[in-house]
C-alpha cells in the first residue's frame, strides 16, 4: 500500500553536501524522481535554511569541513521544530561503528556511498512511505481531521519563527463553538460530533495550503493565517461563520455559531502560548458582548471584569 501522492514534486528535500559533483548528481537524481530539491554546502548553510524553508525530508553527507553531518544531526535533534523532519545519511563512512551512530541520532536511514541512485530513491520513498503512515496517526485529531493540539503548536511556532527573521504580519484566531454544551445536553454527543465535523469543514474549505488549522480542545480550535493581518484575518474569520451557519442550519434548533479573538503577530507577540492567551481572552469578549462575533485583542480588553456569558 503506497501513502505517496501521486504528484511526488509535493515533497520537498534539502541536500546537504560539500562535494559540489555528489550535490549535483543527488539534485539531479532527487528532481529526476519528482522531488522538489534545495542544497545546502554545509551543516551552518543547512541550519540556516531549515529557519526558513519547510522541508519534507533531509539528505546529509557525513563529511563536511566545519560541522559534520553528526553535529549537524545533533543541533536538529534539539530543535522541536526541526527533530521530526525524515532525515538519510549518504556518506563514504561506513563502518559500523559510523552507522550505528548515525542510526542511534534517530536518522531513518544510512546509506554508504558509493550509492546506486535508483536504490536511493526507493529507500527515500520507504522512509516517506512509514513516516507518513504513522504521522497522519499522530499528527491529526481522530474526529475532524484537523491537526491535533500537539502538532498545531509546533506548525504555528515554527511559522512564528520564520516572522522573527522575515517580519510580516500573521493572524492568530481563538475560536470557541457558542453554546456546545446545550448542543450536547440537548441532542447527544452525535449531534455534538457533527457539529464539530461542520465546523471543521467551514474552517477547511476556502483556506490556502500555507494557513494553519487545528483544534486545540473540546470545541476551542486554533487557526494562524500566515502573511495576514488583523482586518484581512476578521474577515476570513467572519466568512468562515457564515458558512458555519450555512451547514449547520438545517440541524438542532438552527444555525450554530462561534465567538472568536484575534491576535496579530508580531504586533501582540512572537510565542506560541502568549498569542493564544491574548486570543482566548478577546475571545470571551466576544462571548460577553453576545457571542457570534470575532473581537480583536487589544491591550485594554485584560481589564474587562464583567463576567463571562
Ligand atoms: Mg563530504
Amino acid at each position: 500500500m503506497s501513502d505517496l501522492p501521486d504528484e511526488p514534486q509535493n515533497y520537498t528535500v534539502l541536500v546537504v553536501e560539500d562535494d559540489p559533483h555528489t550535490a549535483e548528481l543527488l539534485a539531479y537524481t532527487l528532481s529526476s524522481a519528482g522531488f522538489q530539491v534545495f542544497t545546502a554546502a554545509s551543516g551552518p548553510d543547512a541550519l540556516k535554511k531549515l529557519e526558513i524553508v519547510m522541508v519534507d525530508l533531509i539528505v546529509s553527507d557525513v563529511m563536511m569541513p566545519e560541522m559534520d553531518g553528526f553535529k549537524m544531526r545533533e543541533k536538529i535533534v534539539q530543535d522541536t521544530v526541526l527533530r521530526d523532519i525524515p532525515f538519510v545519511f549518504l556518506t563514504a563512512k561506513g563502518t559500523s561503528e559510523d552507522q550505528i551512530r548515525g542510526l542511534s541520532s534517530g536518522a531513518d536511514e544510512y546509506v554508504t556511498k558509493p550509492f546506486d541512485p535508483q536504490v536511493l530513491i526507493a529507500r527515500i520513498h520507504a522512509v516517506l512511505r512509514r513516516r507518513e503512515n504513522f504521522s497522519r496517526v499522530a499528527r491529526l485529531d481522530t474526529l475532524t481531521g484537523l491537526l491535533n493540539r500537539t502538532t498545531l503548536e509546533r506548525e504555528v511556532q515554527r511559522e512564528l519563527a520564520r516572522i522573527k527573521r522575515y517580519p510580516a504580519d500573521g493572524s492568530l484566531v481563538f475560536l470557541d463553538i457558542d453554546g456546545f454544551k446545550q448542543v450536547n445536553d440537548t441532542f447527544g454527543h452525535a449531534a455534538g460530533d457533527r457539529a464539530l465535523l461542520q465546523l471543521a469543514s467551514a474552517l477547511t474549505k476556502d483556506i490556502r495550503s500555507v494557513d494553519i488549522v487545528g483544534r486545540y480542545g473540546g470545541e476551542e480550535f486554533v487557526l494562524y493565517f500566515p502573511e495576514t493581518p488583523e482586518p484581512v484575518g476578521i474577515r476570513i474569520v467572519e466568512r468562515m461563520m457564515a458558512m458555519f451557519r450555512n451547514l449547520s442550519k438545517d440541524e438542532l434548533n438552527g444555525p450554530l455559531t462561534f465567538s472568536a479573538g484575534l491576535a496579530e503577530a508580531p504586533r501582540d507577540g512572537v510565542d506560541f502560548a502568549g498569542l493564544v492567551e491574548k486570543a482566548d481572552q478577546a475571545m470571551y469578549t466576544a462571548k460577553r458582548r453576545g457571542k457570534a462575533q470575532v473581537v480583536p485583542w487589544r491591550p485594554d480588553l485584560a481589564d474587562t471584569t464583567l463576567p463571562a456569558l
